[in-house]
């Protein structure tokens, strides 16, 4: 479809206040300063914690907003969608400048997150405006149905709240205030309430104006979405317990994602909360493959997991190896590449602290590792060896580091590889390395790991997650806090929806997605059936 966004302007002077529906207030005492990853030194402008009153007011106006923004059209939220995107991609310059200061982050990467989360907008306009992802199902009246007359029942998803969305630091823009989350919320019709990510707020602030923008431009009402700033963990643990919240996404720590969930589930009124919080995302590489090319199998995992120094969710934390022919090769390569690795900066002081925490416990734990050589300051590459055995005894090596470090498992005996895998917890992703006869002599290995995992990679690598219709970033537990859901993809709307049945309602008081004529021209399952037909 063509697009006929309006102009939205860019934000150019940063002025480190929240968005509250539409208006810039932060009415709190405290405040943060934005740093340059790269030098530590403070970047204009210091940013100003919001307030419990400015949260209610946000809270309040989501909730008015609600009552007719969940009853607009797909077209006019499809509209909406995209001129975020246009707007966003007008702002494309900014955003990169302002975002590789705070994130030390390469232009490259972030031009491509530019395009990636307006691409991710236009996927769910087009998603909405095919409406047929409402699941809409009639199930027609069968009145001399014996013993009783079965009663007309229909039902679709429809929109469930205002949606809390918590900025991720590692994407500071493809999972932050208009990255996925808030996409696929503002597509079902949720208005939304971002609770920014400190380490990028400038970069924060350009997207917010430029959807503040569009919002008035579209004529939706400002509550449709806010934007909170705060300096500590208050702020955004009141807006997880408001009773204006009807939903929360997060995506970060597991201590973090898991003090959010437990919030939501103490509330006096419950609310999901969809947490994605980190993986070991667990390589195989198997016999066959090993024996044909060791040094590109270790290459490519080398590439992998030192990807955007390390700092992915979905960065391959663990592969298992066996002792096989090509193992040499494989642990020479990888060693070799590790200890030439170039330094890395961070994305946050904190991150890199805890990155070296991480090391330094994994380190006094009885594995070898090779590390790379750099100038002080900046980040080292590490490989951890070790083998099933100290896998087993030690549980602190089944834990996320995150930053461009690994573990090498090696294994001899394959029914120890298979009790290993079935002991690993819930990750997003599990990569096999292998040839099509290492596949079929591994279906036990493979129908383990599909227990355990969101995402099957063959002959891949599991960073890179695409944007598309069948995409599936999501897992077990503590993968993420529920694996019914996507956090990428078509299906990550299914989050913010509920489904909501009308039993004998007069086609006029149906939605239109429900009435007979099929108006909306969607797909629908009539009497079980899956037709586009009107009835
Ligand atoms: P984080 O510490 O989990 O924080 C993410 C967001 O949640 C921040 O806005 C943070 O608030 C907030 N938050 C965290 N704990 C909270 C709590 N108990 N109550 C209320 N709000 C809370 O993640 P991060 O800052 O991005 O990085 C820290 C570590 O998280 C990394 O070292 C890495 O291990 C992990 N991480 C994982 C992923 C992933 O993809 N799974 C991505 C990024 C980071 P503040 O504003 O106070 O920071």
């Amino acid at each position: 479809m063509a697009e006929h966004s309006p102009f939205v302007s860019c934000a150019l002077t940063l002025s480190g206040l929240s968005f509250v529906a539409g208006n810039r207030i932060s009415r709190g005492d405290a405040s943060f300063t934005a740093r340059d990853a790269m030098s530590g030194s403070p970047l204009d402008p210091p940013y100003i914690a919001a307030n419990i009153e400015d949260l209610n007011e946000a809270a309040t106006a989501a909730t008015q907003a609600f009552r007719t923004f969940s009853r607009t059209s797909a077209t006019a939220r499809a509209a909406l969608l995209r001129s975020i995107a246009a707007g966003l991609e007008n702002c494309s310059a900014e955003l990169v400048e302002r975002s590789m200061a705070e994130t030390a982050l390469p232009q490259s990467r972030l031009a491509g997150e530019v395009a990636r989360t307006c691409g991710q907008l236009r996927l769910f306009s087009a998603i909405i405006e095919d409406g047929s992802w409402t699941d809409a199902r009639i199930d027609r009246a069968i009145p001399d149905r014996k013993p009783i007359p079965r009663p007309d029942i229909r039902s679709m998803l429809v929109p469930i709240g205002p949606v809390a969305v918590f900025g991720a630091s590692n994407f500071p823009l493809a999972f932050s205030v208009a990255g996925g989350d808030t996409a696929s919320a503002l597509a079902a019709g949720n208005p939304v309430i971002v609770k920014a990510h400190p380490a990028h707020p400038g970069t924060s602030e350009i997207v917010a104006a430029v959807i503040t923008e569009a919002v008035a431009q579209a004529g939706m009402p400002a509550g449709v979405f806010s934007m909170l700033y705060d300096n500590g963990f208050a702020i955004g643990q009141e807006l997880v317990k408001h009773p204006a919240i009807e939903a929360v996404t997060f995506t970060g720590s597991q201590r973090g994602g898991r003090a959010l969930m437990d919030i939501a589930t103490r509330r006096e009124r419950p609310i999901p909360c969809f947490c994605e919080m980190g993986s070991l995302n667990p390589v195989f590489v198997l016999p066959g493959a090993l024996a044909e090319d060791p040094r590109s199998q270790a290459k490519g995992l080398y590439g992998s997991f030192t990807l955007g120094a390390g700092q992915f969710c979905t960065k391959p934390g663990i592969i298992f190896v066996p002792e096989t022919e090509g193992a040499d090769a494989f642990r020479q390569e990888l060693r070799a590449l590790t200890a030439a690795s170039s330094g890395f900066t961070m994305l946050t002081s904190a991150i890199a602290e805890a990155y070296h925490r991480g090391l330094a416990e994994r380190g006094a734990i009885a594995v070898s590792s090779t590390a790379a050589e750099t100038s002080s300051g900046q980040t080292r590459a590490v490989l951890f060896e070790a083998d099933l055995c100290t896998l087993e005894a030690n549980t602190l090596l089944n834990e996320e580091i995150f930053g461009p470090s690994t573990l090498l498992v090696t294994w001899s005996d394959r029914e120890e590889l298979l009790r290993a895998t079935d002991a690993l917890d819930g990750h997003l992703t599990a990569t096999l390395l292998g040839t099509e006869a290492d596949l079929a002599a591994n279906r036990e290995l493979v129908a383990i790991l599909e227990q355990k995992v969101g995402r099957l990679i063959l002959n891949g690598y599991p960073t890179g997650v695409e944007v598309s219709h069948a995409m599936v970033h999501g897992g077990p537990y503590p993968a993420t806090s529920d694996s019914r859901y996507t956090s990428v993809g078509a299906r990550a709307i299914l989050r913010f929806v509920r489904p909501r049945c009308y039993q004998n309602f007069p086609q006029h008081s149906l939605p239109e997605a429900l009435r007979d004529e099929n108006p909306l021209g969607i797909y629908r399952l009539v009497d079980g059936v899956l037709t586009r037909d009107p009835l």
